[in-house]
């Protein structure tokens, strides 16, 4: 069921309840006032009778029945009776009323005063004491309410038709405000439904800017904003990745085109061999980052993460930066620790070597030694691992940018190199929930530091 019909409903449901209570409530008052009203008439009428018989002597019961037989205030199928305080009848008129009172009656009327009750055919009776110069008489009055009744049963329609065609108009009103009220949320459902991921510069209206919808607009346009971003980088990412392979490939191609123009000695054959060799190896190295930097962005690892010992990733880290360059040169410097479990980390072991030997590798590449200086330092909830170069340095421009996927610094261009390193670098580290801070001056060299949290 659509929310405008079930706002709609919903209104109609409280509304009902409210109006439907009002007129139960005004119904039961009237009902109440009638029946009150016309017990106050038969015991008017009542009195009116007994002071007649009783009090006014010339009155006898012969002219009494003349008198009230005409009498035009008289009530429908009137019957009055009256009794001494025995319940003996000593006058009556109207239809015809029991010569005695029952004796459980007459008591009640003479301890109660009044006794009222409702005969059949809806006839009302009131029997009440009635004192004259000391002795007690007891007056029967019965009659049918006939209008009153009717007054009821017409108002009680009425209600009852004012109710219904109510309803109607509840359900109908409350469904145009239910749509007024939701025009808004269609328009911004039109918004939503317009954008795609092909085209995510699309925002949506939000209104007046103050209300839930307007928020619930700014928050999707938020989001709009960060996909936008994502999709945006990830777009990039492809066109730098597929730019990084396609240079190598090309350069190695024309490489043999070359070679093969015509018949070389065989140390040509050599030399380009081995030149195509380098290419192939920075290849690999770059392919083996793309897929590692998609493991990373993809979480997946995170579900496989063990306790990794960082003292062993950073010996095995060096063996790699050695066989990539053997003029490279790692010095590890580790801190005496009481616990083997100090120096653990939980995370992928592979993803944390390759977090390592990136550093290594640049701190070798990028300095005049070729020297990495690595130390590693455990605190109470941190592993630090420190690599130092005495290198060529970052100016404070860079530092941040560094840390994007394919920026170089323009100074470092004659060092080869794809710009991915460092970015993966930093996945891996923050899918460790770790960070990497870095402190260079330009000309004398930069110390990257892996903040890793232990493993608990
Ligand atoms: P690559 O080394 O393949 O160019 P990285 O992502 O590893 O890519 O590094 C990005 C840039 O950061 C490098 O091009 C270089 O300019 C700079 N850089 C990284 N490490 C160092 C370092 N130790 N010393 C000086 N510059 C560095």
């Amino acid at each position: 069921m659509s929310i405008r019909n079930r706002l709609a409903l919903q209104f109609l449901l409280l509304a009902s309840l409210i109006l439907g209570g009002a007129f139960i409530t005004v119904f039961a008052l009237s009902a109440g006032n009638r029946t009150e009203d016309f017990a106050t008439r038969l015991k008017e009428r009542g009195t009116s009778t007994a002071k007649l018989l009783l009090q006014v002597d010339e009155v006898d019961e012969e002219l009494l029945t003349l008198i009230e037989g005409d009498n035009p205030v008289g009530l429908p199928g009137e019957s009055i009776s009256i009794h001494d305080d025995h319940g003996r009848a000593i006058f009556h008129l109207g239809a015809p009323a029991p010569n005695e009172l029952d004796t459980a009656l007459v008591r009640r009327v003479l301890s109660e005063g009044l006794v009222r009750g409702e005969e059949a055919g809806r006839r009302e009776a009131s029997t009440f004491l009635f004192a004259n110069t000391g002795e007690r008489y007891i007056v029967a009055v019965s009659a049918v309410d006939v209008y009153g009744r009717i007054r009821l049963r017409v108002q009680g329609r009425l209600m009852t038709i004012t109710f219904l065609v109510a309803q109607v108009l509840i359900f109908f009103v409350g469904r145009f405000y239910a749509q007024r009220a939701l025009s808004p949320v269609q328009r911004l459902i039109g918004g939503i439904k317009a954008t795609s991921a092909a085209d995510l510069s699309q925002r949506v209206q939000g209104g007046n800017g103050q209300d839930e919808l307007a928020q619930l607009a700014r928050s999707f346009n938020e989001l709009l904003d960060r996909l936008e971003v994502t999709f945006r980088s990830q777009r990039d990412f492809i066109a730098n990745a597929s730019h990084e392979l396609r240079t190598p490939l090309t350069v190695i191609s024309g490489q043999l085109d070359v070679l093969l123009l015509k018949d070389r000695s065989s140390a040509e054959y050599a030399d380009t061999l081995r030149s195509v060799l380098d290419d192939m190896h920075s290849l690999n190295r770059l392919s083996d980052r793309l897929l590692q930097m998609a493991q990373a962005e993809n979480n997946a690892p995170v579900s496989t993460f063990t306790p990794v010992r960082m003292d062993e990733v950073l010996w095995q880290a060096r063996g790699e930066t050695l066989r990539i360059d053997p003029s490279y040169q790692v010095d590890i410097g580790m801190e005496e620790v009481e616990d083997e479990e100090d120096l653990l980390v939980q995370g992928n072991e592979a993803l944390l070597r390759s977090l390592v030997s990136n550093l290594m590798e640049n701190a070798c590449k990028y300095s005049a030694d070729r020297t990495a200086r690595v130390a590693l330092r455990a605190d109470r909830k941190e592993l630090r691992v420190a690599v130092a170069d005495r290198g060529i340095g970052i100016a404070p421009e860079h530092r941040k940018r560094i840390f994007e996927p394919f920026y170089r610094v323009d100074n470092t261009a004659v060092t080869r190199g794809h710009g991915v390193g460092l970015s993966l670098v930093a996945r891996i580290a923050e899918l460790h929930k770790g960070r990497i801070t870095l402190d260079s001056e330009p000309g004398r060299g930069s110390v990257f530091t892996a903040h890793l949290p232990k493993a608990a």
